[in-house]
């Protein structure tokens, strides 16, 4: 086992991390940018290390910087959390190089799942479910015009590497794919230096459901069930929760099986998302796999009782996978809150500065994942995401209703948050009743029937004007 890792990332996953490594007997060392000097999880890191200034461009984006701090320390492994330098192969590879290991996927695995082409091929082969469409990357756009009459319109053309939605257009005839495939070839070159692009059938109202796994470096790969993370803004996600709800148990096993040998054939160790869009008849077309720890992790920590980030250490120390997919059990509902530092009443403008009160909610099956405590002053510089309330009960319902008095006992001023956002989320017909697709936030929105004053509700209700 490592005896010292260095973390590259800062807030509340960098706790995260902290607390697994503690309790696996490992130091940490967590390198932090000027804006963070006074950051509360610093305090419980056995060394810290200043990388540079506020911008992430000049500190936990810096490559140079991190490795200098991880051989200064002499850490055995560097664990890279969620964003940042997560996800990039590079970073993987100059850690292989420098003799660190990189906590989470080789960069030849993470490079053939983070590229959409090769992971679509790869999940074909693993029979997950993918989005009909173009098998490569389009050469002639006349073949591109051919394969959409086949699959019928909508369609959406991707970025091979893709991320952030960037590169992607929905078209609606063929006038339309000629010049989409067009802007987001150029769009693609420009962002990410490969304008690869490819079409697939374009789905209207549909679920985001997703299969957690994990991978050792011994051939195995498990599957922790499924999340749900339909409730989103803008594709960005503000309620998870797990298992899924309604989804035919038969669907769920096979395909969260299917995910699990995608991963498998990939070589992958570590932890990994592949994630996924349900229609209303319950078939599913993958969107793309995550090769990180995600955000809402936690949710299927509560579910199946397993450490994933204790998981994601051991497995790259060379352990093996410390379950097998037969003692994987799943546990009641869990349901996660993002709680973001973000004034719903003000178009979500982020919000930075000092907060005064932070009083977290407890009682039994209550998770406060924050870095966060009263008199910590926010730094303008990242993502406005404070924590994360994590409520787990045996039901669906009762754990709604768990939420429902926990997001009530939050305290955070003079700071606003999404908490009052969330409680009306949690008291909507389409959440309660999980009638709902990824743009029905964004329809509540509209009717300004999640913020301001609680409005009458609107005869004509999201749930019923768009049955799936
Ligand atoms: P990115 O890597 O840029 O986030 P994704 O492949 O995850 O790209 O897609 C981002 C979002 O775009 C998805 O969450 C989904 O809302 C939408 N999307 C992508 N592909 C499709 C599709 N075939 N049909 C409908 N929506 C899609």
């Amino acid at each position: 086992m490592f005896s010292r890792i260095l973390i590259a990332n800062r807030g509340e996953i960098a706790l995260r991390i902290i607390r697994a490594a503690r309790e696996l007997g490992i130091q940490t060392v967590c390198v932090y940018s000027e804006a963070d000097a006074d950051g509360p999880w610093l305090e419980h890191a056995d060394r810290t290390v200043c990388i540079g200034s506020g911008p992430a461009s000049d500190s936990y984006l810096r490559i140079d910087r991190i490795i200098s701090a991880a051989e200064i320390a002499n850490v055995d492994a560097i664990h890279p959390g969620y964003g940042f330098l997560a996800e990039n192969a590079h970073f993987a590879e100059v850690c292989r190089d420098c003799h660190i290991e990189f906590i989470g996927p080789s960069p030849e695995a993470m490079g053939l799942l983070g590229d959409k082409i090769s992971c679509k091929k790869m999940a074909k082969a693993s029979k997950t479910p993918v989005f009909p469409g173009s098998d490569g990357a389009i050469e002639e756009i006349d073949d591109a015009v051919e394969q959409a009459q086949k699959i019928g319109y909508p369609v959406i053309v991707k970025a091979s590497a893709g991320g952030g939605g960037r590169g992607m257009r929905i078209a609606n005839n063929e006038v339309a794919l000629r010049s989409g495939i067009a802007a987001a070839k150029q769009e693609a070159q420009a962002a990410f230096g490969n304008g690869a692009v490819y079409i697939e059938k374009f789905l209207e109202n549909a679920r985001h459901v997703e299969i957690q796994v994990l991978g050792d470096k011994h051939g195995n790969a498990i599957h922790l069930y499924n999340r749900d993370c339909t409730s989103q803004r803008r594709h960005q996600k503000l309620v998870e929760e797990g298992p899924a709800p309604d989804v035919d148990a038969k669907v769920r096993d096979a395909v969260a099986r299917s995910a699990a040998e995608l991963i498998r054939k990939a070589e992958y160790s570590g932890a990994a998302t592949v994630e996924f869009l349900m229609d209303a008849k319950q078939n599913f077309y993958m969107l793309e796999v995550n090769t990180r720890v995600q955000v809402e992790h936690p949710v299927t920590e509560m579910i199946t009782g397993v450490d994933i980030v204790k998981e994601m250490i051991k497995v790259a120390a060379g352990e093996p996978l410390s379950i097998r997919q037969r003692d994987v059990q799943m546990n009641g509902h869990a349901i996660e809150c993002r709680i973001n530092a973000e004034d719903p009443e003000r178009n979500f403008m982020p919000q930075a500065g000092l907060v005064e009160v932070f009083i977290q909610p407890g009682g039994p099956g209550v998770r406060v994942d924050t870095h966060m405590r009263g008199g910590y002053r926010i730094p303008p510089n990242y993502d406005s995401m404070i924590g994360k309330l994590i409520v787990h009960a045996p039901t669906r319902a009762q754990a709604i209703a768990k939420m429902r008095g926990a997001l009530d006992e939050f305290r955070i001023a003079p700071i606003k948050t999404t908490i009052p956002l969330h409680r009306r989320i949690m008291d909507s017909k389409p959440f309660i009743d999980a009638d709902f697709d990824i743009h029905y936030i964004e329809r509540l929105l509209k009717q300004g029937a999640l913020i301001g004053s609680p409005a009458a509700p609107s005869k004509a209700s999201d749930a019923r004007s768009h049955r799936r």
